[in-house]
């Protein structure tokens, strides 16, 4: 039975795993999106960082459309064309030489955590299992990547949890270094710690990672879920630090907004993922791939990465300028299109309060507003965005005074 009625209300047919905002979003064209009234609002969440190209884009919407007239699903039991043209635009464009294809973040991380555990127990002949991951990171709701994940709040009751993670504040070069024991075999992180508060990673911290891995002969893997295709002002954010990973992971972005994830890796790796060792009903399913090869040659061939970085420049410094001496802001920080102010308190109230002024944003942990506009946003949206908050953020620091 669905919709149930208790005590004169509709019960809901969903789990109730979402906290959701009393709007309903109906529509969606470029940097915008209409609720089922009409209402239109600024989208300065983009879906959490997944409608790089905004919505509905026109070149992905065609190769879709088109998509769907050939063909929608065959196993992977076959060879599937798109899928193997999808993977040589990721490989051309990235220090990577292979791709798995999966449905979502969490897999793709999934994938990263069993890839390096493989290569470590069947290439190697090692044994070792163990991840090291940061306080604050996020990487899924699988169990193995809320495992990975350094928040408490994901593991709430999900006892027992499995065996083979660490975690390490992010920044303590001795804490990481204690950590790296016989067990290890890999070192994850994101460089733009994203769920965590927008914390952009230290360069000389990721260098010492780096060096870590090398002496322990541990492999690096970044997770590229939030960060990739173009969002932090490069194609990936690993490019910013001058590193290659040995392994990456995507998701959000690489489709548009049609559900896809990926798992990059170097060659050396392929030994350790054989026919039979992972699979994926739907990964590489030749829609997701007509979505990623639109999407990829968009943002490449657009030079979509560099306006990121640009318009991101642009925005952060309306920020600065706006907001500079409000008593209430504690910080400004991000890279590219990825940006968060943090706050004095929660800011529940401020998003609420920027929703019924047209604007959409998302938090990142309580005190931080993470601004996550499309890579095509104009310096106009920029600037009403921009207006909105300095009035709901000038108002908040007159209240506190
Ligand atoms: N990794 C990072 C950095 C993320 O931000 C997210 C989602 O927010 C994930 C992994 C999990 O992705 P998904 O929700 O697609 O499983």
């Amino acid at each position: 039975m669905s919709g149930t009625q208790e005590q004169g209300q509709v019960q809901s047919a969903l789990f109730p795993t979402y906290a959701r905002y009393p709007i309903s979003l109906v529509k969606g064209e470029g940097s915008y999106v209409w609720d089922q009234e009409g209402r239109k609002y600024l989208d300065f969440t983009s879906g959490i960082a997944v409608n790089g190209l905004g919505h509905a884009p026109k070149q992905v919407k065609e190769k879709l459309v088109a998509q769907l007239d050939e063909l929608w699903h065959v196993s992977n039991i076959y060879q599937i064309p798109n899928q193997e043209k999808a993977a040589q635009l990721l490989t051309a464009n990235s220090c990577a030489d292979a791709v798995f294809f999966c449905n979502s973040g969490a897999e793709a991380n999934e994938a990263a955590i069993k890839l390096a555990r493989r290569y470590h127990q069947k290439v190697l002949g090692n044994g070792r299992y163990e991840v090291i991951t940061f306080t604050q990171s996020f990487h899924g709701r699988t169990l193995a990547t809320l495992t990975a994940t350094g928040q408490d709040k994901v593991k709430d009751g999900y006892l027992p949890l499995p065996e083979g993670f660490k975690h390490v504040p992010m920044h303590d070069t001795e804490a990481l270094e204690a950590a790296i024991g016989e067990h290890t075999c890999a070192i994850m992180l994101e460089l733009v710690q994203a769920e965590g508060g927008i914390v952009p990673v230290e360069p000389s911290f990721v260098q010492h990672i780096v060096k870590l891995c090398k002496e322990h002969n541990l492999l690096l893997i970044i997770d590229e879920v939030q960060t990739g295709i173009g969002r932090t002002g490069k194609l990936f954010a690993y490019e910013h630090y001058g590193i290659e990973p040995d392994i990456f992971t995507l998701a959000k972005a690489l489709g548009s907004g049609f559900p896809v994830g990926a798992m990059l890796g170097k060659a050396y790796l392929r030994d350790a993922f054989t026919a039979g060792s992972h699979a994926s009903t739907f990964g590489g399913t030749p829609i997701a791939m007509a979505a990623v090869i639109a999407t990829l040659e968009t943002i490449v061939n657009g030079s979509l990465p560099e306006r990121a970085a640009e318009m991101g420049d642009y925005l952060m410094q309306q920020l600065q300028e706006k907001l500079e001496g409000n008593s209430y802001v504690s910080g400004i920080r991000g890279k590219g299109l990825i940006i968060g102010i943090e706050c004095i308190e929660p800011v529940a109230a401020i998003i609420s309060e920027a929703q019924q002024k047209g604007l959409l944003t998302v938090s990142a942990g309580p005190n931080v507003v993470r601004l996550l506009p499309n890579l095509l946003v104009t310096r106009e949206e920029i600037d009403s965005a921009v207006g909105i908050l300095n009035e709901l953020l000038t108002a908040k620091a007159a209240v506190k005074q």
